[in-house]
């Protein structure tokens, strides 16, 4: 059997081995100075006072709905075309997501559909903005909106890690962006996350009630229940190589999709995620479309072809307002009979994109794209 070509693979290397090393020489391995290195870098990447590194992006966006006083019986809009990790928080808390659909242009939160969300719900207590696949959101349209509702963004920045809209960073636009460290992710740390923001106060929250939420006690007082969602120095030894090869990874990233656009683009039916003209996307996965109609199979049967050749792939994200644990929930759609998330559901494939792509396997992943396609 050929060897297994993954979607996303982890890859670390000398640096990262380096780096821990070090911290292990120095027995700073749960906590030290890494953290700060880490989180320092991390802000002034995403151009904001500060960050709180944490265990997890899942555990950073829950900590982020937490510090903004999200609770029981309150609404969060939040973009459904996105992982289950962007909304699921928003349950934890006992509030209700309410799902708004993507525009075409970068398959990001529509403006338009989060307009009729407000229509109908006027007082959200926070709006989770997903940039999707290495993409930022539209951030000015978004934003108006959002600040005409005196209602603040949090933005969900797991994919996108060094992509920009209008040249700013990803990460930067809300009232606080989240970072993705899992293996899957543009970097990182074998598992973990970060929380941005300008905001002190809700820095200083955030950092506590990842830590249990101890009052300045010795005796571990504590006035209400925290998490135990810190990073560990060890990942953040290896989050700070990481960061080195940000550059590298999103020019890699972005060749590879340039790649798979040459060698099918003589095939009418498929077509591939937009990159809208308001920013630079990373490319973290490629995403490729085929037009319904045309005889091409559908994205699961495509998976299911590329996985007997050992090539891992997977269909784009099941919007959130179709899965079961939130059948519940409203949902708002970018047009009066256009709903852009399940469009691109129904049509679109993401493809090995990671570390391990290089030109000579990807050949092999193209080949079998055109054999199951019948184009061969
Ligand atoms: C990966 C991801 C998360 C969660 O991050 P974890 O570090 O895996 O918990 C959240 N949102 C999106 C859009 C993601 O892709």
């Amino acid at each position: 059997m050929t060897d297994r070509i993954y979607l996303s693979a982890p890859k670390m290397g000398e640096a990262e081995l380096a780096g821990m090393a070090s911290a292990i020489a120095a027995d700073e391995i749960a906590m030290g100075t890494a953290i700060a290195e880490f989180e320092a870098r991390l802000a002034v990447h995403a151009g904001t006072k500060g960050a709180v590194a944490a265990a997890s992006g899942t555990a950073a966006i829950h900590l982020a709905l937490d510090v903004l006083g999200i609770g029981s019986g309150d609404i969060v809009f939040c973009s459904s075309l996105t992982f289950a990790a962007s909304a699921a928080p928003v349950r934890y808390l006992g509030a209700e997501p309410v799902f708004i659909d993507s525009e075409p242009e970068s398959w990001n939160m529509s403006p338009d559909a989060l307009k009729r969300a407000f229509e109908t719900h006027p007082n959200p207590k926070a709006v989770i903005i997903v940039d999707l696949y290495g993409q930022a959101a539209d951030y000015d349209a978004l934003s108006e909106i959002c600040t005409t509702h005196d209602v603040p963004i949090v933005e969900d920045a797991a994919e996108a890690l060094g992509a920009t809209y209008k040249e700013r960073p990803a990460g930067g636009f809300g009232k606080i962006g989240i970072y993705s460290f899992n293996g899957n992710k543009i970097l990182t740390t074998g598992g973990g996350g970060a929380l941005l923001s300008d905001d002190e106060t809700l820095l200083t929250r955030a950092r506590n009630l990842a830590a249990q939420a101890r009052e300045p006690a010795l005796h571990y007082e504590h006035t209400r229940l925290g998490y135990n969602y810190r990073i560990s120095n060890l990942a953040a030894a290896a989050g700070n190589a990481q960061l080195d090869r940000l550059m590298d990874r999103i020019t890699q990233r972005r060749e590879v999709f340039e790649r798979y656009r040459a060698a099918l683009s003589d095939i009418e039916a498929i077509g591939f995620m937009p990159e809208a003209p308001f920013g630079t996307a990373t490319r973290w996965l490629s995403v490729m479309t085929m037009e319904s109609g045309a005889g091409l199979p559908a994205p699961a049967a495509l998976c299911e072809a590329l996985e007997a050749e050992n090539i891992e792939a997977r269909p784009v994200w099941k919007p959130m307002h179709r899965q079961p644990v939130f059948t519940d929930c409203a949902y708002f759609t970018h047009g009066d009979n256009q709903s852009v998330s399940d469009d691109a559901f129904a049509s679109g494939v993401c493809l090995p994109s990671g570390p391990d792509v290089t030109e000579d396997r990807q050949n092999r992943v193209i080949a079998a794209i055109r054999k199951a396609l019948g184009k061969g």
